[in-house]
């Protein structure tokens, strides 16, 4: 089967975007991602997937955790950013939540301690085991065919937990 196809496919499948965080040695690294799902509530298990080409690939065998950022419309040259689509790069202030850097202003922050690699072709499923959820308001950035894109309507306020 022709990538293209496949890609164009997978691309009518709607999401939101993350920049998954680590830190290796102290460095705080960032990568976009759009393969996150949630996968298990007792115990409370996510999911992320990523390219064994990847920085991020190496950066999370060492690290064993990060940090999902769930991004906000506003953050969307962040996305570029970490998704090495900018010609500029900038510094990024990070936030923490315990051992993890963070995006600060995201509109939800979830970090994990890798619970499970699994091997899936020219991926790697990296299953964390959820140690902390931080939740703001805001709308989320999407993405649909290759391409950022927004809510129609802003939703509600979060209810407090
Ligand atoms: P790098 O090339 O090191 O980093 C990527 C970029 O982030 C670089 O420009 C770098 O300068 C910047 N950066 C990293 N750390 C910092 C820092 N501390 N401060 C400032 N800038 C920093 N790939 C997947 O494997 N899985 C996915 O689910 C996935 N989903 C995607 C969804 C979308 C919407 C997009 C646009 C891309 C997606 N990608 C996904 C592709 C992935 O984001 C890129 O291939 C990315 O460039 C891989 O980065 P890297 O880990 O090789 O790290
Ligand atoms: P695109 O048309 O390449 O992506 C559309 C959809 O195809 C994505 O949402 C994803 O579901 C799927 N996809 C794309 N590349 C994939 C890959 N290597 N492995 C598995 N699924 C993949 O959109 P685009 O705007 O051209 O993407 C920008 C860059 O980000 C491209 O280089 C793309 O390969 C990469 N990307 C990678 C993934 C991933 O690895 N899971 C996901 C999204 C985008």
């Amino acid at each position: 089967m022709d990538d293209r196809l496949f890609r164009t496919a997978m691309g009518k499948f709607a999401t939101g975007v993350t920049v998954i965080t680590t830190e290796v040695d102290g460095e705080a690294f960032g990568m976009t991602a759009n393969a996150f799902m949630s996968v298990s509530l007792d115990p409370k298990l996510v999911l992320i997937s990523v390219g064994k080409k990847a920085k991020m690939h190496e950066r999370l065998k060492k690290s064993k955790k990060y940090a999902v950022n769930i991004l906000t419309k506003e953050q969307e040259k962040l996305s570029m950013l970490f998704a090495g689509q900018l010609k500029e790069e900038f510094e990024v202030d990070f936030g923490r939540i315990q051992d993890l850097p963070i995006i600060d202003g995201a509109l939800v922050n979830i970090t994990c301690h890798v619970d499970k690699e699994v091997e899936a072709g020219d991926h790697t499923l990296f299953i964390g085991k959820v140690t902390h959820i931080q939740m703001n308001d805001g709308s989320p950035l999407m993405f649909f065919g290759g391409k950022y894109c927004e809510m129609k309507e802003e939703p509600s306020e979060i209810q407090s937990v």
